[in-house]
């Protein structure tokens, strides 16, 4: 394990009014989603057969999940608050009492959300787990923001639909709908992507963190992160002077054109890059660890960072 002794870096929680504001955004969402009387959902829905119960350990994957199950599942998403580092998470007990009904859990995996697939292991016994890790290949270690990878999105939820069917055969023509929906949903995001990598591949970025690092690589964009700063910020720790100091260097001589600051981290390190990057006239582009505060759906959060993306970059989007 690394060293956590006094990092001038940790992950923060948001302002307490957007957090706030996202959290009853997010309730009002999971109620939706959640709520309905179970006896008569099957008759009421759009979906032919009883719904099944999912937990999804994260936001950033419970809104795909919702919408890939739409009537035919009841989803419960855990951590659904921008206010909570899933990083550090530990779970209450009244969040292992929300895998108790579980038909399917669907965890990050990647050792992103290790605590999830305990709870499963533990509190829902019999029920199909689903780990986007292991559907993309992501063992522990890599890194984990998968849902950063426009092509990991495209995988997790075709298994995810996969899955679905198997737990409810007779809803497999809604669940192909759904499936068909949330592709033309992602529309916005999905040519973004396209239309960045073929206007911006070979433009350089630098990160306070890696949670971009996926997207950024999908649309060609040249990591100039010093690599042991890279490495710190993975681990949460501090990074030498000499790799700070050639972070600042890289910024100030415009060797970077675009730094990518994730908001929901603070501290000492990640504010001098950034002072560093608005000193020397260097865009920087925000983007957030989970669904941001406000953002309606996950095109919803993606689009609007790469549209920031676009624009520092002088795409036009
Ligand atoms: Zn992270």
């Amino acid at each position: 394990m690394s060293s956590r002794a006094t990092p001038s870096r940790r992950r923060r929680r948001t302002r307490a009014a957007t957090g706030a504001l996202a959290a009853a955004t997010l309730l009002t969402l999971a109620a939706c989603s959640s709520s309905g009387d179970t006896d008569a959902a099957a008759e009421t829905g759009d979906c032919p057969t009883a719904p099944v119960d999912v937990v999804v350990s994260v936001d950033q994957w419970g809104d795909l999940v919702s919408r890939l199950g739409g009537d035919c599942t009841h989803v419960t998403t855990v951590i659904a608050s921008s206010s909570v580092d899933p990083h550090d998470y530990e779970p209450t007990p009244a969040d292992a009492g929300k895998f108790v009904k579980a038909d399917l859990v669907v965890v990050n995996g990647a050792d992103y959300d290790p605590w999830a697939s305990k709870l499963a292991a533990s509190a829902a016994k019999g029920a199909a787990v689903l780990d986007a890790g292991q559907v993309v290949g992501a063992a522990d270690g890599a890194n984990p923001h998968l849902w950063y990878s426009p092509d990991d999105v495209a995988r997790v939820s075709d298994a995810v639909t996969r899955e679905l069917e198997t737990l409810s055969p007779d809803a497999k023509d809604y669940l192909e709908q759904q499936r068909a929906a949330l592709t033309k949903d992602l529309a916005p995001y999905t040519d973004l992507v396209a239309k960045l990598k073929t206007e911006a591949a070979g433009r350089t970025y630098g990160a306070t963190e890696g949670v971009f690092d996926y997207m950024a690589q999908a649309v060609g964009l040249v990591d100039k992160t010093p690599a042991g700063f890279a490495r710190a910020a993975a681990n949460e720790s501090d990074p030498s002077p000499a790799d700070l100091k050639a972070f600042q260097d890289a910024l100030a001589g415009h060797e970077i054109d675009v730094l990518i600051d994730n908001t929901q981290t603070e501290g000492s390190i990640p504010e001098q890059v950034r002072h560093t990057a608005e000193q020397a006239g260097v865009p920087v582009v925000e983007v957030t660890e989970t669904v941001a505060p406000g953002a309606s759906s996950f095109e919803d959060w993606q689009v609007s960072q790469l549209t920031e993306l676009a624009k520092a970059l002088g795409v036009d989007a």
